[in-house]
């Protein structure tokens, strides 16, 4: 099933993220952790892809895995970046083989070692070069497309973040996932602009649930994303007891869908990082709100 189908519904809705092992060694217990939590039957799952593409193959694995044991529709990943645009080809034919309907078309991060080289030898410099290739393959795949309400790290402004991001959905995305967000007026905020903007496909906003205190800095490390004092005081006061944090952070992450659900948002989609319980007890603390 295509994501742009399911988004064109009013109910409220669940959507859960998942990544690939990086090693063989690992597959076993990812995968484990990943079919309990399609077992929740969420509107979809995501399977992140290895920055590189070291895990790709791993991605479509467990992406394959989900969706045949489980029926659950499936977004795989994609980068673009760091690959030559035979590898991307390959991998686009791999996903159509695979009956994967869904893709999300990311550039990733640029890695280190290529910061300094001649980007105009690069085969992709941007995800636009990449949805245009999905959409330009015979794969009909409904395209995502990455969306940061508090800016992309490497834009100069918000302005011309917006610019590019309309640039990246008039080349064919059919919906956008955002970057993870503490505060919903940030989300609320960039919803407003990106609309005046004229980009109208829908836009499924990425709660990302902390239960443990070190996970905080890792997260604003990898996101920029702004803490509200709230949130502040909460890791304050129960980071050092791990079982208080982490029902606290549950408390704030399904706090923040609920306020998104009734401010018209029906797909949030969850950063359940591999942990199965922490998406069954969100799922469980919105039991009533997803039977609307
Ligand atoms: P782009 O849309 O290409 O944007 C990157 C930057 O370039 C932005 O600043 C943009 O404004 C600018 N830009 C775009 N076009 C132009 C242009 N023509 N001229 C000048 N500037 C331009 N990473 C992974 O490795 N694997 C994953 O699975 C993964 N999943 C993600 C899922 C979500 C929902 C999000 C929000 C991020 C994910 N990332 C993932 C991280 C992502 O790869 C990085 O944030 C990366 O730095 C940008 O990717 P992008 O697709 O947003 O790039």
């Amino acid at each position: 099933m295509k994501i742009s189908e399911i988004l064109n519904t009013d109910k409220p809705y669940l959507s859960f993220e998942v990544f690939p092992p990086k090693t063989r060694s690992g597959f076993e217990s990812v995968k484990a952790a990943t079919e309990e939590i399609a077992k929740l039957r969420p509107s979809f799952m995501s399977v992140t892809y290895g920055a590189g593409g070291g895990t790709s193959k791993y991605t479509l694995d467990i992406a394959k895995n989900i969706k045949s044991l489980h029926g659950v529709p499936m977004l795989a990943h994609l980068t673009c970046v760091s690959s030559t645009r035979e590898t991307v080809r390959q991998r686009i034919e791999d996903m159509k083989n695979a009956g994967i309907q869904n893709v999300m078309a990311l550039r990733g991060d640029i890695p280190d070692e290529m910061r300094d080289s001649d980007r105009s030898q690069w085969d992709y410099r941007y995800a636009a070069q990449l949805v245009r290739e999905l959409k330009e393959s015979d794969g009909d795949f409904c395209i995502g497309g990455a969306c940061y309400p508090e800016i992309h790290p490497e834009s100069a402004n918000q302005r011309e973040d917006i610019k590019r991001l309309k640039e990246k959905v008039d080349a064919g995305c059919d919906f956008l996932t955002t970057q993870m967000f503490f505060d919903n007026n940030l989300l609320y905020n960039f919803l407003y602009k990106i609309r005046e903007a004229g980009i109208t496909v829908p836009v499924i906003p990425g709660i990302m649930p902390i239960t443990n205190a070190n996970q905080v800095e890792r997260a604003v490390k990898l996101s920029g994303s702004f803490m509200p004092q709230r949130f502040k005081s909460l890791v304050d006061r129960f980071g050092s007891d791990p079982n208080a944090m982490k029902q606290a952070g549950i408390a704030y992450a399904t706090d923040q869908i609920i306020d998104l659900y009734a401010n018209g948002l029906n797909n949030v989609h969850v950063y359940s990082m591999n942990k199965p319980e922490v998406a069954a007890k969100i799922q469980s603390n919105l039991s009533d709100i997803l039977k609307k």
